[in-house]
């Protein structure tokens, strides 16, 4: 027997988003008549909008019972928005999607049907872009890298052009909850998690209404996250480096002397000193930044605060 993908909680993180709401959710309701057959709840989960997203959220709960929202005190990221909302979910099914309309409702329904297809087995299905149209080349190829450099050193494989758009099922939300970082990285803990998945692909959507809340720095730090949540691997590089370093000075700390009782000392030298100390100056910070993201996580966590806070939930 089939197992029916009865009841869904659609998770909707929005930021400022006044001009797309009611557009997802009519492009959400009339795609497919299937909703209308499920047993749905949409969570808005509004992360301290400075725009009027709420009262856009407030006007669709006058004509559907089924739409909840979560208000947040102020803006804590997507990441916490998306924690929030699978904590509020009730569904045995649950999907988080962006509220630009760049996840296209239609996929949901593909990954729906997929879901009833292997009678549950599959317990995560993922939207993944088959390609970064609409990106800067500088970005894609920065993202590009950033995912070689992810699976060169951390134990957690990330797949590029992969998205926060999927189905998942009770099982995977219960787990995705247990981990408890304070940095959370969900790209990283949706892989941590396990379970069997399947990637579905899609031609990516560019963005309508509003802006994209990605700057350049955001990216970056958000890379960054991404490989010290899951990896100390660069610590590691770290300590292979000193050694090298150590080796290498030592060999020629050996050679200085011996040149020096054989040769004498014609006190040149002074290009090479300058060289090896901004070199090893240059090093060591870097070095030490390094070290300083691991205790800054380490601080961040032991601090234990919660990831945000609901103002209050509708
Ligand atoms: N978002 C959020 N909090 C933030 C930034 C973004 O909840 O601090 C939401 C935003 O409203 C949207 C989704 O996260 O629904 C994705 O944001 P965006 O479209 O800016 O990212 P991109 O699609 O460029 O990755
Ligand atoms: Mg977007």
């Amino acid at each position: 027997m089939e197992s029916k993908a009865e009841s869904l909680s659609i998770i909707v993180p929005c930021y400022n988003e006044e001009e797309n709401i009611q557009k997802f959710y009519e492009t959400l309701i009339n795609q497919n008549d299937d909703i209308k057959k499920l047993d749905y709840e949409i969570i808005f989960v509004d992360d301290g909008s400075k725009d009027s997203s709420i009262l856009e959220v407030k006007k669709l709960q006058k004509i559907d019972s089924k739409v909840r929202l979560i208000k947040f005190s102020r803006n804590f990221g997507k990441e916490s928005a998306m924690l929030a909302g699978l904590k509020a979910s009730k569904k045995n099914l649950v999907t988080i999607m962006d509220c630009d309309l760049q996840d296209p409702p239609s996929l949901l329904f593909e990954m729906l049907k997929i879901y009833e297809e292997n009678n549950g087995k599959i317990k995560m299905i993922i939207a993944k872009r088959k390609n970064r149209a609409g990106e800067s080349k500088i970005r894609a190829y920065l993202s590009n890298l950033f995912y070689r450099l992810n699976n060169a050193i951390s134990k957690v494989r990330l797949v590029s052009g992969v998205r926060d758009f999927r189905l998942m099922s009770r099982e995977v939300v219960e787990s995705i909850i247990q981990m408890n970082e304070y940095h959370r990285f969900s790209k990283a803990i949706f892989e941590f998690v396990g379970y069997e998945k399947r990637y579905l692909e899609y031609e990516y959507i560019s963005r309508t209404q509003g802006v994209s809340k990605w700057s350049f720095m955001n990216l970056f730090s958000y890379g960054i996250e991404g490989i010290i949540s899951f990896s100390t691997a660069p610590l590691k590089i770290i300590t292979i480096i000193g050694f090298l370093i150590f080796l290498i000075s030592s060999i020629y700390g050996f050679y200085i002397i011996i040149s020096t009782l054989i040769f004498g000392n014609p006190v040149k030298g002074y290009p090479s000193t300058i060289v090896l100390i901004s070199f090893f100056g240059g090093l060591q910070i870097i070095m030490l930044g390094i070290i300083g993201e691991y205790i800054a996580r380490i601080y961040e966590q032991g601090k234990n605060r919660p990831h945000y806070f609901i103002e209050y939930e509708d």
